[in-house]
């Protein structure tokens, strides 16, 4: 699979996008998130059950980013529980992965009512929970879910014509673009689709060196840029 680099910068939001400080100094992913589920502008806070997030660390380095939770994620507070969650974990069966192996994440930490799409205060709001996130968990590729996730990495660009491609970014972690699962659901020819694109991405880890390579900048490095 070509690892296709593209003029990325713009990705870098302006300054007045961030309304909460990143704190950066957590013990455990579950103290970071406790931390943000309190400090946070977004006001779907107001109208979700609760906010939705991970606390299990990825052994394989590998991190998902859908788009915001669902009718089941908001009952249950954990990420991809429901019906497209399921065809994730069959996903991630196909390359060898197990659920508990990667991390799954989300742009909006709380579920829009009606499941409607985010709208772009609610992912500004967000933005600087899943920035410290990544700090936090220093992942060794992000799979993007949909467009949403994609457009926070590499804006202006589309997933039918990115997905199933590895995407350099000035962080120096690849950034791997995939459909969304919950919208291959119903749609067979999206179903396979999103099989060869796993394939492809089993095959994209496997040319990622386990540790130490000078394609990925420092860590401190990395912690400058995603604060942006
Ligand atoms: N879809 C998402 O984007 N995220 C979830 O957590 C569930 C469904």
């Amino acid at each position: 699979m070509e690892y296709s680099g593209r003029g990325l910068i713009k990705h870098l939001l302006p300054f007045s996008c961030i309304i909460v400080r990143m704190k950066k100094d957590f013990d455990s992913i579950k103290e970071l998130h406790e931390y943000y589920a309190i400090h946070n502008s977004c006001k779907l806070k107001n109208v979700a059950t609760q906010p939705v997030y991970e606390i299990t660390l990825p052994s394989s380095g590998i991190l998902f980013i859908g788009e915001a939770p669902g009718k089941n994620e908001d009952l249950q507070g954990r990420p991809f529980v429901g019906a497209a969650g399921k065809f994730l974990d069959e996903l991630l069966r196909s390359i060898g992965y197990t659920r508990e192996e990667v991390y799954v994440s989300n742009i909006v930490k709380y579920r829009p009512p009606s499941n409607r799409d985010p709208q772009e205060d609610e992912k500004d709001a967000c933005r600087v929970w899943l920035n410290a996130e990544l700090m936090f968990i220093k992942p060794k590729v992000i799979v993007t879910l949909g467009n949403h996730a994609l457009g926070r990495f590499v804006p202006d660009e589309n997933i039918s014509i990115l997905h199933g491609q590895a995407l350099k970014h000035p962080t120096g972690i690849p950034i791997f673009a995939m459909y969304h699962p919950a919208a291959s659901l119903y749609n067979p020819n999206l179903k396979e689709i999103m099989k060869k694109d796993f394939k492809a991405l089993k095959e994209f880890l496997s040319t990622i060196p386990e540790s130490g390579t000078n394609v990925f900048k420092k860590r401190e490095e990395i912690d400058e840029i995603l604060k942006l």
